[in-house]
């Protein structure tokens, strides 16, 4: 059991403003896994304050970019010395396997930070421009101000870490608010800022609910909103970011495709979407969940992908052979069983799984791992992003047709194409409408940029694209000759 009695405010463990505290809940045993203080709207008052003194104080903006990188090295060292650790706990707040979290959920976030201290040491934080008189521009890369933070659940060290090294290397004061159902992993980090050196008053750690986050991103105080998490909350923070003009990122949700081919090699596409469509127990922003099966080989794709979920290990998230853990809470359990209920009504045929129990499973949120075939690209179930290990083969008759289905989104967030023809793969990659793409695989390189089309989202982390979403350019000119 994790208790902690302080929040993390300003760089330091503070007394809370009030008594209020979130109760950690393990989605698999649904016994207590830790306690942590609630923040409320005086913790966030004392949490901007401190950010905004020490940002304009310049205790860490003022700092030259080596001495920000020397910092977050000594950071990412220590990062790694408790990946594992935190994969763990991200396994007991979230219920995804921990094959997956130590696989991906530790070490990822790990990468990313090492990822951005590289792009660090190679940015021109100044540099020199001919103007069109001729004059000597100097044109800077300033950090953007202070930065609130809001990240989900389901992957909340790897959300978390590609707003805060960005952030922190750039010289920004950041405030953080984790989700109220993953406030421990949050927690250990936010010590381990301390433990590197970053000074008083850069870092905030404030777990909790929608109405802080909400107040967080309206305080005054706040320069930039960087978020991750549904689209219709993002909708909500770019309009409370645009009536302040404050500068927004938005990472949200998807819906996105994977173009089987006629020339794919199926068992090597199984093992493939197993990973791409059903990782962290398909909580994942990136889930390939629409699988478009070509018409000339439709029933083989249905018989392979039917036969790869049926088979699939559900169980125990600690147990290293599952595949499939519990979902987070309740709450998304009703919500994913109730889109099997609406794909059985719409008329798509149930090919394995179903709502209901899960069986062998008596406690823990649970859905049976779940596949519909003959899915029109209109119902609910192609549409709209379930978040739970529930796939949908749509058919498609060429190439041009795959790709108008895959295009006919309200989403852009990722997808994949899989081909024994890697140029046609890359053709069908040129043309879908979303800001990350794969063939034969899904990956995210994290010196890339990473981001939505259209409705999942606004602008890009990761890469150095990601670092400069926490810079303002200044030019400077200098006196007339
Ligand atoms: P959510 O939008 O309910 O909550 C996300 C975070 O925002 C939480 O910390 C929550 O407390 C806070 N929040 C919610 N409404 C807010 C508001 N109006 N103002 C300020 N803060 C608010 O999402 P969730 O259920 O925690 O996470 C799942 C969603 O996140 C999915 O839609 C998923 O696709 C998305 N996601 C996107 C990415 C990406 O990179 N594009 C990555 C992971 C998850």
């Amino acid at each position: 059991m994790n208790i902690y009695k302080e929040l993390f405010v300003g760089g330091r463990w503070e007394a809370p403003a009030t008594d209020a505290t979130i109760e950690v809940t393990s989605p698999y045993t649904l016994e207590p896994v830790g306690r942590v203080p609630e923040a409320a709207a005086a913790d966030v008052d004392a949490a901007i304050d401190a950010a905004r003194k020490s940002f304009e104080a310049g205790s860490w903006r003022c700092k030259t970019p080596d001495e920000r990188i020397a910092v977050m090295r000594r950071l990412h060292e220590l990062y790694v010395g408790r990946s594992e650790e935190l994969a763990e706990l991200q396994t007991t707040q979230i219920g995804v396997p921990i094959s997956f979290s130590k696989m991906v959920n530790g070490p990822a976030p790990c990468a990313v930070l090492g990822a951005f201290l590289d792009i660090a040491e190679a940015v021109q934080w100044e540099e020199h421009r001919r103007g069109v008189t001729g004059a000597d521009i100097l044109v800077r890369r300033e950090p953007v101000g202070v930065v609130a933070a809001i990240v989900p659940w389901n992957a909340p060290q790897f959300t978390l870490m590609g707003k805060l090294a960005p952030a922190l290397l750039t010289g920004c004061s950041v405030v953080i608010k984790p989700s109220p159902e993953t406030p421990l992993d949050a927690n250990l980090l936010a010590d381990l800022t301390r433990q590197a050196g970053i000074p008083d008053g850069v870092v905030s750690v404030l777990p909790a609910g929608r109405e802080v986050g909400k107040y967080l991103v309206s305080h005054p105080g706040v320069d930039k909103v960087t978020f991750t998490g549904s689209t219709e909350a993002g909708r909500h923070i770019a309009a409370a970011c645009g009536r302040q003009l404050k500068r927004f990122s938005l990472e949200l949700g998807g819906k996105s495709a994977a173009i089987i081919l006629d020339d794919a090699d199926l068992d090597a596409t199984m093992a493939g979407l197993q990973f791409a469509s059903l990782a962290n127990n398909g909580q994942a922003c990136i889930a390939q969940t629409r699988i478009l099966a070509p018409r000339s080989r439709y029933d083989d794709v249905v018989q392979a992908l039917g036969a790869m979920m049926s088979g699939l290990v559900v169980g125990d998230p600690f147990d290293p052979a599952t595949q499939i853990g519990p979902l987070i809470s309740r709450r998304q359990q009703d919500r994913v069983n109730g889109y099997i209920h609406s794909g059985e009504r719409e008329g798509a045929r149930l090919v394995v799984g179903g709502p209901g129990g899960v069986e062998g499973q008596d406690k823990g949120w649970f859905v049976n791992p779940t596949l519909f075939a003959d899915v029109d690209n209109g119902m609910r179930i192609a549409r709209e992003e379930i978040f739970g290990p529930v796939l949908v083969v749509i058919p498609y008759t060429d190439d041009d047709d795959a790709v108008a289905i895959a295009n006919d989104s309200d989403y852009g967030l990722a997808g994949s194409v899989w081909t024994t023809d890697n140029d046609r793969g890359l053709g069908i990659a040129r043309r879908v409408r979303t800001g990350t793409f794969a063939v034969n695989q899904y990956v995210m390189d994290f010196k890339a940029p990473f981001g939505g089309f259209k409705a999942s989202g606004i602008g890009r982390e990761l890469g150095v694209e990601g670092l400069h979403a926490y810079v303002e350019y200044k030019s400077i000119a200098p006196a007339p000759a």
